[in-house]
């Protein structure tokens, strides 16, 4: 396996896309102060700069989940570790890095439900849809993308690749 010689999303293409999500999500929860629950490892890179791009003051947390091995995504999906503060009451925007099958959303919405938020929204860089076997649209996308296996701007294969400064197509 080897990334494509040339990205499938630019550098500047991304970081346009995240300054408009995040122009959205100020609008759209102006007053709310609502939580970033940041999927970890892949979403880090993301979320960092969707952040620094708002201008609402947001609690930032973050949760892991696990259901991927290689290239294939497993069929069940853990939380491996969930936020120490309370998402009682709390709007909540999970921030993730690719919704693919969309269980590792569906599985931390259900989790989360427990704790009756206020809210929940789903904002994710990119979206497979084409793959999709849980029902879960993100309401906030940044790029919908073919069925590729793609990595950098956080995403990985193998622990490998996260640091590319824009997304690559694995090959
Ligand atoms: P889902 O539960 O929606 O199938 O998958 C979500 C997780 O699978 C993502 O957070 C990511 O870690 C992994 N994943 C899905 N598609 C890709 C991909 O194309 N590239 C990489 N690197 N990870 C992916």
């Amino acid at each position: 396996m080897k990334i494509s010689e040339r990205p499938l999303i630019a550098t500047a293409a991304i970081q346009e896309r995240i300054h408009e999500l995040a122009a959205q999500i100020d609008k759209d929860y102006k007053g709310k102060h609502p939580v970033l629950l940041i999927t970890l490892s892949g979403a880090f890179f993301f979320a960092a700069d969707l952040a620094r791009q708002l201008h609402e003051t947001v609690q930032i947390e973050f949760i892991r989940a696990q259901s991927y091995s290689g290239t294939q995504p497993g069929p069940t999906v853990r939380i491996t570790s969930a936020p120490e503060a309370s998402m009682t009451n709390r709007h909540v925007i999970l921030i993730e890095d690719i919704v693919d099958t969309g269980r590792t959303a569906t599985a931390i919405i259900k989790h989360l439900q427990t704790q009756r938020p206020a809210s929940i929204a789903v904002c994710a860089l990119l979206d497979k849809p084409s793959r999709r076997a849980a029902n879960s649209t993100p309401d906030y996308v940044g790029f919908t993308i073919e069925n590729h296996f793609v990595v950098g701007f956080g995403l990985d294969y193998d622990g490998l690749y996260r640091q590319l400064p824009a997304i690559y197509v694995m090959t």
